[in-house]
Formats: C-alpha cells, sequence, structure tokens
C-alpha cells in the first residue's frame, strides 16, 4: 500500500501527469493523497500555531495552495468547530458552491454536500443543523451581521479572496473590525492570493501575515506583435494553433469576460476543429457564474485519454477556481466590471482593460504543474500604457446604495467616519444616500426611517425592496412579490441561435402592451397555470430553470413578507399594479420625445425602449414611462418598462415632480418641497426638477 501510494505521490508532482486522474486508485485514497501534496499541507503546523496564538491573521498564498479549500479542515481536525461554524466567505456565488461541494467530498473522507459541510448564497441555502463548515458569499455574512451583529455563530471567519477587493468584503473589514474587540474568542483569518497583503495586516493594527511557499514553474509570455481587432477570434486561432502543435497532455485556459463571449468562443472553436482534418478531439468546457452547477463541474474532471481540454472562463479562475493540467494560458486582456456612471445614475457593466495584476495571475494560471505559455492578446506597448497596474476596488467605482442602507441599518451613524479600507468618493456615498431619501428610507437628517429599516430586511435592493412596499399600499403585494421574484433570476425567455423568429413570436404572446414587469408577470401566472411544466416551457421558449429559481425566489420572499405581518394582498386589476409600479421606480422615469425615443427625466439623457420590450413590439409609446435598468450599449436603452400616468409619479416623488395646474396650495406645498430638497440638494447637487404637463 505504502508503495502505491508513494508512486502516486510522485505523479501527483510529476508535472507532466494529469493531476487526479490516477485510476487505480479509490476516491477516498486519491483525496487524501491529493490534499496532501498541497502546498499549505507542508506548513499546517506552523499556520494552526500562529492561529492559535493571534486573533487575527493574514494568510498569503499562491492560487491553487489550498487555501479556501483546506483552511476550513485543518480548522475544524483542531476543534475550532466546537464552539462555532467555520465560516468563509467568497466573494463570488460559483466560487462558494463549488468549493463547498468540493470541500464536502473530502471532509473526513467524504460527506454529503448541505450536512456538515454547506454553503449559503443569496437566495439557495444549502446547509443544515449540522454544518460546521460553511461557505457563503461575503453578501450572505454582511447581511447576518444584521440579526446578529456580534456574528455569534462563528468561531472563525475566513475573509477569502480579499484580494479581489469586492464591495462586500471591503465592508466587512470594517464591520470585522468592531466585532473582534468585542469579541476576543473570535478568530478572523483573511486570505490573499496576491502579495500586497501588508493593507489588510495593518488594518487590524500589525496583524502577522504567514506565506505559505508557493511552488511554480516558469511561465513563457507571448504579447502579441499587432493589437488584435476582435479577441474571440484571435482566442480561437490560438488555441487550434497549440491544440494542432502541442503535444498532450497539456489543456488551454482561455480568459473571456462574460457568459456571452464565452459561448461565441466555445462554439467558433467546435466549428473550426469539426473542419480539420482528422483532428485530435477537443473537450471544450465553459465556466461563468449563470452556468448551471453540474456543468460547472465538469471543468475540474481530467479530460478522457487522447483528448485536450479547453476551458473558456471569466475571470472566476483568475484566483477563485484552480483547474489541473492548465499548460497554455490565452488572454483576452479585457474583464467586465461593474462601474458607476454619474450620468446614468446607476451601475453599468463595462468592457475595460483587465489591470496587469490580474494579467500577472491569469499568466500564473499556465505555470502550476509544470512550466508553461501565455499567449497574451495584447501587445506589449498596451500592457504598459492601457493596464492599470492594479484593479480599482469595487467599492470606489459603484453604487453603494445597498451597503449605505445596511451600515445604517447596523447603526453607523455617519458613513464618512465608518473605517473603510478604502474610502469610497465621498460624493458616492452622498448620492446614494440621496437615492434612499427619495425612496423614503432617510428622514432629512439622515436618520433611517421606519420604511428604511423595514427595507434592509430584504435581501433586495432597495428599489426592489420598495417596490414590495408599495405593492402592500396598493393591494397587491403578491403581484409585487411574483414581480421581484422574476426580476432577480436570469432572464426567463430563451432565444436560441437560428430559431430566434419562433421564439420572438413565442414571446410576444405573453405581451401585456404596457408593460414589462406585467408581462413578467403574465409569463408566471400562465406557468402556473399550466403546472409549471417542463413541456410547456419548451413550447414557449421560456427558460424551465428561471422559472422554478424564481418560484423558489418567490417563496423566501414570501417568508419575509409573513414573518413581517405584511398584508397580503393581490389583485387581478392590472392598472393597480401599474400604480404599484410607478410608485416604486418614480424617480427612474423618462418622458416621451419621438416614436420610441424618450427622454430621462433624471439626466436628460436620450434613451431607446428596448427591442424586447412589449411596448416596442406592440408599438405603443406612452407619455411617460418608468424603467427597472438602463442597458449601454452604442445607444441608451431602458429595459423592463411599463407605461405611467404622470400623475402618480407627481403623487409618489413630491419631491422630484411638480403639477403644473395645482392650485394656491399645491404652489405652497411645491415651494415648501423644493426649499426641503434644497437643503439636501445643497450636499448633494441633484438635477433639476421636472414639471409635469397636467391634462
Ligand atoms: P487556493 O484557495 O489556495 O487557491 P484551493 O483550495 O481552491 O486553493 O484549491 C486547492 C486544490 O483543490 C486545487 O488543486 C484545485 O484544483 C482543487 N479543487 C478545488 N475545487 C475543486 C473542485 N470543485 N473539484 C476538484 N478539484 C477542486
Ligand atoms: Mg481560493
Amino acid at each position: 500500500k505504502d508503495m502505491k501510494f508513494s508512486t502516486a505521490l510522485k505523479r501527483q508532482k510529476n508535472p507532466s501527469s494529469n493531476d487526479g486522474a490516477d485510476a487505480t486508485l479509490n476516491t477516498a485514497e486519491s483525496v487524501a493523497i491529493t490534499r496532501r501534496s498541497l502546498p499549505v499541507y507542508s506548513v499546517k503546523n506552523q499556520l494552526m500555531n500562529i492561529i492559535r496564538e493571534h486573533q487575527i491573521c493574514v494568510i498569503v498564498g499562491e492560487t491553487g495552495s489550498g487555501k479556501t479549500t483546506q483552511l476550513t479542515q485543518y480548522l475544524e481536525e483542531e476543534g475550532y468547530a466546537r464552539f462555532g461554524i467555520i465560516g468563509c466567505t467568497q466573494p463570488r456565488r460559483v466560487a462558494a458552491v463549488s468549493v463547498a461541494q468540493r470541500v464536502s467530498e473530502e471532509f473526513h473522507g467524504g460527506s454529503e454536500l448541505g450536512q456538515q459541510v454547506g454553503y449559503t448564497i443569496r437566495f439557495e441555502d444549502s446547509t443544515s443543523e449540522k454544518t460546521v463548515i460553511k461557505y457563503m458569499t461575503d453578501g450572505i455574512l454582511l447581511r447576518e451581521s444584521l440579526g446578529d451583529p456580534e456574528l455569534e455563530r462563528y468561531s472563525v471567519i475566513i475573509m477569502d479572496e480579499a484580494h479581489e477587493r469586492s464591495l462586500n468584503t471591503d465592508v466587512l473589514f470594517g464591520v470585522l473590525r468592531g466585532v473582534v474587540t468585542r469579541r476576543q474568542d473570535l478568530k478572523v483569518i483573511i486570505t490573499s492570493a496576491t502579495l500586497n497583503a501588508e493593507k489588510f495586516a495593518n488594518f487590524f493594527g500589525a496583524a502577522p501575515i504567514f506565506k505559505i511557499p508557493g511552488r511554480t514553474f516558469p511561465v513563457d509570455t507571448f504579447f502579441s506583435k499587432t493589437p488584435i481587432e476582435d479577441y474571440v477570434d484571435g482566442a480561437v486561432w490560438q488555441a487550434i494553433q497549440i491544440h494542432i502543435q502541442a503535444p498532450l497532455p497539456g489543456d488551454i485556459l482561455i480568459f473571456m469576460t462574460g457568459q456571452e463571449d464565452i459561448e461565441t468562443t466555445c462554439e467558433a472553436l467546435a466549428e473550426k476543429i469539426g473542419r480539420l482534418e482528422k483532428p485530435r478531439p477537443l473537450l471544450i468546457l465553459p465556466i461563468y457564474s449563470q452556468l448551471a452547477a453540474d456543468l460547472q463541474a465538469k471543468i475540474f474532471e481530467p479530460a478522457p485519454e487522447g483528448y485536450r481540454k479547453v476551458v473558456v472562463a471569466t475571470n472566476i479562475a483568475e484566483t477563485s477556481l484552480t483547474i489541473n493540467g492548465i499548460h497554455y494560458v490565452i488572454d483576452s486582456g479585457y474583464c467586465k466590471l461593474k462601474t458607476y456612471n454619474p450620468r446614468l445614475g446607476m451601475d453599468a457593466l463595462l468592457l475595460c482593460p483587465a489591470s496587469q495584476s490580474s494579467a500577472n495571475q491569469r499568466s500564473g494560471r499556465a505555470g502550476r504543474t509544470g512550466p508553461g505559455k501565455c499567449y497574451r492578446l495584447f501587445t506589449s506597448s498596451a500592457y504598459v500604457t492601457e493596464m492599470l497596474d492594479t484593479n480599482v476596488p469595487e467599492i470606489q467605482r459603484t453604487n453603494l446604495s445597498h451597503v449605505v442602507l445596511l451600515l445604517k441599518t447596523l447603526g453607523v451613524k455617519d458613513l464618512l467616519d465608518f473605517p473603510f479600507l478604502d474610502p469610497p468618493p465621498a460624493e458616492n456615498i452622498l448620492k446614494s444616500m440621496l437615492g434612499l431619501w427619495l425612496l423614503g428610507a432617510f428622514d432629512l437628517d439622515g436618520n433611517l426611517t421606519k420604511l428604511g429599516r423595514r427595507m434592509a430586511i430584504f435581501p433586495l435592493d432597495p428599489a426592489l425592496s420598495n417596490l414590495l412596499f408599495r405593492g402592500e399600499e396598493f393591494g397587491c403585494l403578491l403581484e409585487a412579490v411574483t414581480i421581484v421574484a422574476m426580476l432577480s433570476v436570469p432572464n426567463v425567455f430563451m432565444r436560441p441561435h437560428g430559431r430566434e423568429d419562433e421564439s420572438d413570436s413565442a414571446r410576444e404572446k405573453f405581451f401585456v402592451p404596457e408593460s414589462d414587469h406585467l408581462t413578467l408577470l403574465h409569463v408566471y401566472q400562465r406557468w402556473r397555470a399550466a403546472g409549471c411544466r417542463t413541456d410547456w416551457c419548451a413550447k414557449h421558449y421560456i427558460s424551465g430553470k428561471s422559472m422554478r429559481k424564481a418560484r423558489e425566489v418567490r417563496e423566501q420572499l414570501l417568508e419575509i413578507v409573513r414573518s413581517e405581518g405584511m398584508a397580503e394582498t393581490s389583485t387581478d386589476e392590472w392598472d393597480s399594479i401599474r400604480r404599484a409600479i410607478a410608485s416604486a421606480f418614480f424617480y427612474q422615469a423618462a418622458r416621451r420625445k419621438g416614436i420610441g425615443e424618450y427622454i430621462n427625466i433624471r439626466s436628460g439623457v436620450v434613451c431607446g425602449l428596448h427591442p424586447t420590450s412589449a411596448l416596442y413590439g406592440t408599438g405603443l409609446s406612452p407619455d411617460y414611462v418608468v424603467y427597472h435598468e438602463l442597458i449601454m450599449t452604442r445607444k441608451e436603452y431602458m429595459s423592463c418598462v411599463t407605461a405611467v400616468d404622470p400623475h402618480w409619479l407627481a403623487e409618489a416623488g413630491p419631491a422630484l415632480y411638480i403639477l403644473k395646474q395645482a392650485g394656491e396650495e399645491g404652489v405652497q406645498a411645491a415651494k415648501r418641497l423644493r426649499e426641503r430638497r434644497a437643503k439636501i440638494e445643497d450636499q448633494m447637487r441633484l438635477s433639476s426638477q421636472e414639471t409635469l404637463e397636467s391634462k
């Protein structure tokens, strides 16, 4: 047995072997061997000593060294789970799920996911009474701190992937700094894949930094000689070259920006391979956050004998997930970043050049098990001139309204004084506060109102929680819950390649002419009436997966609705629902300028109805609309739109709208409001008031 063990170990360390593919070993044994071969294993004792002796520590280690999967298990073996749960936060949902899956397989020779090892992400809880190791998104832990400010359930909190600098992790830093002073028994461990960990250590007052010795191999990096026009074409060409020329084994990892270009790349690759004569088989696997969990898990499986594996990924594969056997990396040089657009007054996903540190992380993926090669689809001068050296932390570039509401609920009085690792621009904080004031979550002095407190209870963007309260007010809470649930899941309308016409006309059958929100409600109601059947979904080009997810979200929202004692009202009068929608989204409104063309009331920017909108499809062009989101392509589009009566807007947002025809009393009221608003605007600089024509 020992013989077998040592040869297997040797194989694991052998750069050219295909990790984890040893068929002669049973799974439990091979899992144990793999675990022992991880870099973190060699320093396990030192690591546990540091953790025992310090309340807070920072751990730095190369991606794939075993930080995420092993630390939690070591802590459990050391007995930390006796006093509470060992929690580990992840900035990405996919990573939380995938890692929990893996750790449950490793845990004490194998356990069932959701038992001792589980995960929680928004609207999905896979934990139980027995759970001792819990992976979760950073947003979940932040939310839990609302009901449990001292995080009493936890004995250890690992803030994983701190280098990602996600908004929620950054905020958690500030929250935890308070908790650790009050709870001496709570251990906090911060892990990072990059060396600039001093900032984290200093933030907690000189916490020790422990480096896991890395085991990396050299990576030859090639820049493109000339700028590449289409990085998808470029990546496909490069991957085919490698596949034809390079010997096996040696899998390829391609970094793309999102679902769309990942799918295009996969299709183009499959097509190109199909056109080769007697090609060696290629296993093409996508990975992005909306991909079904069973397909996500496939990227970890070794390619079958004689195959080469190509994984086409978002930056999730940069540090969050490690795929074994990668020898070649192809880097598009781009990523999508959520960025606050002050002109639109909201976040938009922007295609941006990746940072230099991202590019270096990406190339590093090729050198984990042996020497590798990285092909960069950008020039060396672009690397120097167009790429920032590190990513801008999310907190400095996105909308903060959700976070502001949470922190206020946690009792933070002055947000400008909160201990942020890197404070967001004061203007962003003030803008978010203004938005929340318009929603009624804050009073004039910036204190949380009762409504604001209730909004924070829902795990939703404040604007969507607001729709629930408006629904309650207008007698259609159940419908509002359904609409919010439908807005919280990936698009339910499918539009498969080559079937665009059929799917478009299928979608049109669900249209409620005045409203995309009502159209979504309509789809849900019809789906329920059809017994939630799969064949019904297929026939109408509706995504069954999204529908089932919407049903789950709906149930969870209803639980909160019940626990809050809200009146579960319902109506079949669609105008009442439109009214609720108008009064929830009054500050996201637009006035008609021409056919299908609108002017945004707050920003003054011209925007169009999105071609998928029911209003577009039915040719309706109402004078006023509210929208759920703006989409930026070549033009600005409003997506998910509802036609509204301007009086409804005026009623919901008197601070934004004045009715022209109002009598003396109205004029006085408007004046008072204007004065009040001026007080806030002084600080917050808001665009001008909209004057509505009254009929
Ligand atoms: P780190 O957090 O230091 O980047 P991880 O703990 O994520 O490292 O990874 C350690 C090892 O576990 C890697 O070799 C990785 O490939 C493997 N691993 C992680 N998740 C899975 C999974 N879902 N399936 C198979 N292997 C996995
Ligand atoms: Mg990790």
